[in-house]
Order: C-alpha cells, then structure tokens, then sequence
C-alpha cells in the first residue's frame, strides 16, 4: 500500500471492544486521524509518541460513541487539528462536548488530502451518526459498522436493525478495498464479510419466528432462547438487539406487538 496508516489499539479491551478501540493514522508529513478513541492516559500517550509533533490536519469520527471519541478534546487541544464532520454527527458530538464547535468544519463530499481521496459513505444502523470513510482502491474505515471478530450491537433507541441492514448491503459493493475496523483486525475480504452479517441477521430473523410459531412472548423471553450460553454482562446488549431485530420485522409485516401488563408481547402476524 502506498498510503501510509498506522493502527494503534487502545487498552480498552472487553466484551464489547474485543482488543481495544483502533485508531487510525493516515500519511508522512501531514496527518489525518481517524477514531481518537477512549479517554485513556496510555492511549493518549501512544498517539502523542507516534504524531511526534507532526501536523494533524484532520480528525475523523466514525460515530459518537465515546468508546471512539473520548479522547477528542484532549486531541484538538494538543494538536489544532480541526474535526471535519457531517451535520448528523455535528448535531450528536454537541450532545457529548457542548463546548467542541469551534474545532469543527463540515464535511462536503469526499476529502482531498496529499493526493489521497477520501471519501465519507453514510451508514447507519449501529449508531444514527455513523460513516464509514473510504480511500477508493485501497481501504475502508468501517469503525462499528462491519467488525471482522463480532456481529455490530444494535441498541434502540439510537441503532436501528433496518438502516444497519441497509448499510451492509451498501458497503457490500465495495469489492475491492481492504475493511479497517475500529475493533479488531483488518478484513481482507469485506465482500464475503457483509454477506455473513445479512446471512446472519436472515438467519436472526427466522430463528425468532420459529420461537414465535411456538409461543408469543416479550423481548426478554426470545433473548433468553436465543443466547443460552451468554454472559450475564452482556445480556443486556444482546436483549436490545433482539429488540431492533423485532422493531424491523414488525416493519416487514412478519410480526407483530401487543402491551400486556406494561410490557410488549410479539407475536406471528396471520
Ligand atoms: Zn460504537
């Protein structure tokens, strides 16, 4: 590859963010940033080591989860880096840093940066704010959206099972260009990768109407049948994304719900 990026992991590693958040660094001279990721000392550290006193240009968000932006305060102080962003996500770090517009400027369509050709695709569905950012013929920044050692969490009221399912199959069309996570490795075949996750969320999709063949039940109930073996920490994502799941199969027509007793009831739509 002849544009240079450096990855560099952060230590928060769990459950959720598998080895830690990535953050990327892209060129020589002049550089982009993508991801600050978490407010951590070490994290910070090891980027302040890598810059070394290099001028960032440009800092990119993927979306607002602070996971990816916890350390971007800290980042515009230390270098004047301006935050290049979408009015979507514009309108959402506001919410995080009520106090961060003066280091934005709107992103307009694709970036021209020392040669390099950036572009900005929407894709929602794991956050309403999220983008993925593409250097065409070489990679894509996928952040949250596509992940190479997990299925993406979907939590309400923020993520959305249909708009995510939408931006996989954008995303699928980009054959060629290696996928860069924001957890985990890079994804050689990010074709193939996309197809997994619809095939997955497919197979997602029937396995609920089988249970609700059976029984009519409320989200709680299908998450228990469907995750027998998880862990108590995370069984509370996993609830919420079932219950994306069932907001997008309520919207196809293939169920519905009922409020019994404060709480909602699905059931096979006749
Ligand atoms: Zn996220």
């Amino acid at each position: 590859m002849s544009i240079n990026i450096k990855v560099i992991t952060a230590d928060n590693s769990g459950p959720t963010t598998n080895n830690g958040t990535n953050t990327y660094v892209i060129g020589d001279q002049e550089l982009i940033i993508i991801d600050p990721g978490p407010r951590s000392e070490s994290h910070f550290s090891n980027i302040r080591k890598y810059i070394n006193n290099r001028p960032v240009k440009m800092i990119l968000i993927t979306h607002h989860h602070l996971d990816h932006i916890g350390l971007l305060a800290d980042l515009c102080n230390l270098t004047d880096a301006k935050i290049y962003l979408d009015k979507i996500q514009l309108k959402k770090l506001l919410e995080v840093y009520p106090n961060i517009k003066n280091h934005t400027k709107i992103l307009n369509k694709s970036i021209i940066f020392a040669n390099i050709i950036i572009e900005p695709i929407y894709s929602p569905g794991h956050a309403s704010d999220h983008f993925c950012f593409r250097i065409p013929g070489e990679v894509i920044f996928t952040g949250d959206h596509i992940m190479g050692w997990s299925t993406t969490m979907i939590r309400k009221p923020d993520g959305d099972m249909g708009q995510y399912i939408q931006s996989l199959n954008k995303i699928s069309e980009y054959s060629k260009e290696i996928f860069l996570p924001g957890h985990g490795n890079k994804i050689v075949d990010g074709h193939k990768r996309c197809k997994e996750l619809i095939d997955h969320r497919n197979k997602r999709s029937n396995q609920i109407l089988q249970i609700l063949e059976e029984k009519d039940l409320d989200a709680h109930d299908i998450t228990k049948i469907i995750y027998k073996k998880i862990s108590k920490k995370l069984i509370t994502y996993a609830e919420l994304t079932v219950e994306a799941s069932l907001d997008e199969m309520i919207n196809r027509k293939l169920i519905k719900r009922k409020s019994v007793d404060n709480k909602y009831i699905y059931s096979i739509r006749t």
